[in-house]
């Protein structure tokens, strides 16, 4: 039976180990972080919101991924499925302020898909669009994906990997037959690896407990940052955010924070609780500060040229030129989530092609 090093935790490192696992492999996951971990900026997953809202547009290879993915969590999703708990079916609505030039792919794909009314439309928005998808809880939905791949017999080795060739030469593990790399921002400092066209997209949220908020929404609200608000089945909400190419910084900037709230409420005032909705008195920032749970940054994934799915091989050290397959799988920018499943799917085909040449 081969055995596969899957370097990586996050949401794309764990799906992956998921379908290898099923594909009947053995699977060791090695990484630094794991869910459950405090929060740390190296470890994206952590800080998404996250719904599936696919963003690929042009892109057919993107959005087969997601696709690929929704028929999965859509179906994870269901009413009385045991995985019901880690998501939330809502409506998505989307508010535009540009004029929109182009078909949108989500029209033939999403449930419930529509245009809104003019009588919809807020914040100034010029018009908008309606569907229904998902949202991922992730704190409950990460550890579910590392508890299923113990359960169906994957192990965990923490490590800091400083190159490759430390899991090829079995540092952690016995030496494995093949490697798949998801490390995610990692990507761009893992020895072996060290993808310069990797870099950061800075997102900053604010969670706050609004369980009475049911459906996401996202539109310009203010000038400067874009505003979403996604709720959770635990009744948190997350309210974003910003998209700050190459920005590093690891810690919740102040004056973003305010820009978050300012944006929020004004594109999303059933925000604020029942005791002043039933004011008839317009909510302020005041209103939800008192919700704030607390305050995030995350570090997206991004590559120049889009996600890197493909296969290679890869030399084992030391180990008279013997040569095994490596899947990278990594980069996925702001649609982790929503293309996880995708591009687990896709990786596993990649590794048996590399098991089979
Ligand atoms: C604010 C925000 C909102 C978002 N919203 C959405 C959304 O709505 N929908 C969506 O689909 N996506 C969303 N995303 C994007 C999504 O979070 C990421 O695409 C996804 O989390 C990337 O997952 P990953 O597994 O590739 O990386 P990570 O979660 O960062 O995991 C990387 C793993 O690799 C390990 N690792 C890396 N290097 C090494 C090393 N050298 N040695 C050992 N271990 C190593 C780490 O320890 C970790 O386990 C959002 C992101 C942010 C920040």
């Amino acid at each position: 039976m081969f055995t596969v090093a899957v370097l990586g935790a996050g949401v794309v490192g764990l799906t992956t180990a998921l379908k290898i696992l099923e594909a009947g492999y053995n699977v060791v996951v090695i990484a630094q972080l794991f869910p459950g971990d405090a929060r740390d900026i190296r470890y994206t997953s952590n800080f998404a919101g996250a719904n599936h809202s696919s963003m690929a547009g042009d892109d057919k290879r993107q959005f087969k991924l997601d696709m690929d993915t929704f028929d999965v969590v859509w179906k994870m999703s269901e009413p009385g499925s045991p995985t019901e708990h880690l998501f939330m079916r809502t409506p998505i609505i989307h508010y535009y302020h540009d004029p929109v030039t182009k078909p949108d792919p989500l029209a033939d794909t999403m449930p419930e898909y529509r245009k809104l009314y003019s009588e919809e439309l807020r914040v100034g928005a010029t018009s908008g669009t309606y569907f229904m998808s998902v949202t991922f809880d992730v704190w409950r939905y990460l550890p579910w994906l590392y508890s299923q791949v113990l359960v169906r017999g994957g192990r965990a080795v923490r490590a800091q990997v400083q190159h490759i060739n430390q899991v090829l030469e079995g540092a952690f593990c016995e030496k494995p037959d093949a490697l798949a790399v998801c490390a995610g921002i990692g990507a761009r400092t893992l020895g072996g690896v060290e993808d310069e066209n990797v870099f950061p997209i800075r997102g900053q949220t604010i969670l706050i407990r609004a369980p009475w908020i049911k459906q996401c929404m996202g539109g310009k609200a203010q000038p400067g940052i874009s505003t979403y608000v996604i709720p959770r089945p635990s009744g948190d909400v997350i309210l974003g955010g910003t998209w700050f190419h190459d920005d590093w910084y690891p810690k919740p900037k102040e004056d973003i924070h305010e820009m978050i709230l300012e944006g929020a409420i004004k594109l999303v005032p059933e925000l604020a609780p029942a005791e002043v909705r039933g004011s008839g008195r317009t909510p302020t920032v005041e209103d939800i500060r008192p919700l704030i749970i607390e305050a995030g940054c995350g570090l997206r994934p991004g590559r120049k040229g889009g996600l890197r799915l493909e296969k290679d091989t890869v030399e084992v050290p030391n180990c008279k030129g013997k040569q095994v397959p490596i899947v990278y799988n990594y980069g996925h920018g702001g649609q982790g989530y929503q293309s996880s499943w995708g591009s687990a799917m896709e990786a596993v085909m990649l590794l048996k092609e590399g098991f089979e040449v």
